[in-house]
């Protein structure tokens, strides 16, 4: 995607003029398509198998019976981010229960919406379906968002151990899921997990509220990653049995009884995350992992692609966009209105950072639907820099070099070519010890340097051959 030039000489231009309207350099819709979530035949060994193991569990007394006027239980939230990842959102919604039980028949959300559908082979969508985003590969692949509880209860059921990289339709696909039984007799289904990251608790285990189940992933019949969250009022699994736990006027289940502790708005426009890119993301195609061409560090005369990444972004819907210096005065600053509304969506805009910008730390801040967010980024000086030329645009570079203790050296690379690379970096001190480093197969990212001041000899390889040593200096 070319920089934006001609958008940032405007900007400096008249530094302090009012944000004007840009249009992105790229973005757009992310489209979760849906797929069934279960086939019928799922559907049906699924329920044999939960009838057998309460048989099983009735029998060895891990059962208790639901006192007659138990209170209804309420439902948490049942995704969170792994700890110490603290985007914004990280989710969005793709179907709600479908309320219209005739096949093929009108969908209907609670909210009267058609945010939902008819299953291709038999009923209607019989559950919610909540979507990671962005990125919902990569987050799946490094374990960024988990399934917890939304209730205390008994595992009645398990199954793992099937492929969890679903792209498409696969009715003969099997998930990994949990099942769990609450106090008050009603069953929650946990569906499409990744393989191997379910809970050690087995069949007959008491769960508590919010406690770990697994990972969002893409096993059975999807397309990607999401959860599929399932909810019964007892272990007889009719149609006629399920809940919707939105509460609202289409809702024919349980009508205006929310089973939600909280009763999540019907849209919820956020920002989900604020990314700086060195490149445009790559989606690519599933199975294949997104590249999110993530950075957090540029130097003097770097593109920097600024990127929103939206949950429920709704039609005319307008952010405030800003690049501010480390002074905090505004480099470059816009609006962008939303051209429809979406479950999920992103834009970027890009911009050359001056040779002469401000080293330091800048932010690139949102404000949208009342809320601001903002993501940091460093921009350190061009020269002097070690830096070791690939072919083409590829690089490995040192910077800043000579470091200080308070501006921390790193490395960072891109390398393009096949995603089996391998990149060795390895530091050494004088007195031939390692005192860091990484093996890298990542075709992009970055390594702090060790923070002890002296001198260090940095050695790198790429596909352990072409080695390249590098003398740098800290204090
Ligand atoms: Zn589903």
């Amino acid at each position: 995607m070319r920089p934006c030039l001609l958008t940032f000489l405007l900007v400096t231009a008249s530094a302090v003029a009012i944000a004007q309207p840009i249009p992105p350099a790229g973005g757009g819709e992310f489209v979760f398509r849906s797929a069934p979530c279960i086939s019928e035949e799922l559907r049906t060994s699924i329920v044999q198998m939960l009838e057998t193991n309460m048989s099983t569990l009735e029998r060895a007394g891990r059962i208790r019976s639901v006192p007659a006027g138990a209170t209804a239980v309420l439902l948490d939230w049942p995704l969170r981010q792994a700890a110490g990842v603290t985007d914004p959102g990280y989710y969005g919604i793709s179907n709600y229960v479908d309320q219209d039980t005739a096949f093929p028949g009108k969908v209907l959300d609670y909210n009267c919406g058609t945010r939902s559908y008819d299953q291709a082979s038999g009923y209607n969508h019989q559950g919610t379906d909540i979507f990671t985003w962005p990125f919902p590969r990569y987050k799946q692949a490094n374990d960024l968002v988990q399934v917890i509880a939304a209730q205390e209860g008994i595992v009645i059921g398990k199954v793992d151990g099937n492929p969890d990289n679903s792209c498409a339709l696969c009715a003969t696909c099997n998930w990994n899921a949990i099942y769990i039984r609450h106090p008050d007799g009603s069953v929650a289904w946990y569906g499409h997990l990744k393989r191997n990251s379910l809970t050690y608790k087995n069949l007959g285990d008491n769960i508590a509220k919010g406690e770990y189940l697994g990972i969002v992933g893409s096993s059975g019949n999807s397309t990607g990653p999401h959860l599929h969250f399932e909810v019964y009022k007892n272990s007889t699994y009719t149609l006629a049995n399920r809940i919707d736990p939105f509460a609202g006027p289409c809702n024919r289940l349980n009508g205006t009884t929310s089973w939600w502790t909280i009763q999540k708005p019907y849209r919820e426009p956020m920002v989900n995350k604020l990314v700086t890119h060195f490149a445009p993301p790559v989606f690519g195609t599933c199975p294949d992992l997104e590249t999110p061409n993530e950075r957090k560090v540029f130097l003097q005369g770097d593109t920097v692609y600024f990127a929103a990444y939206y949950r429920d972004q709704q039609q005319g819907a307008a952010t405030q966009y800003a690049v501010l210096r480390p002074d905090a005065s505004a480099f470059a600053s816009w609006t962008g209105t939303s051209p429809s509304t979406y479950n999920a969506s992103y834009w970027y805009w890009s911009y050359v950072l001056p040779s002469n910008a401000p080293t330091g730390n800048w932010t690139f801040r949102t404000v949208f639907n009342g809320v601001t967010d903002t993501v940091r980024f460093t921009v350190n000086p061009k020269t002097p820099t070690a830096v070791l030329d690939l072919p083409g645009d590829q690089y490995i570079r040192l910077y800043p070099n000579p470091g200080k203790a308070s501006d921390p050296m790193r490395i960072d690379w891109q390398l393009n070519g096949a995603s089996s690379q391998t990149l060795d970096i390895r530091v050494f001190d004088l007195n031939g010890r390692q005192v860091g480093g990484t093996q890298k197969v990542r075709r992009s990212g970055e390594i702090e340097m060790p923070v002890v001041p002296g001198s260090y000899v940095v050695e790198v390889s790429v596909n352990r051959r072409d080695s390249h040593r590098l003398m740098v200096v800290r204090w």
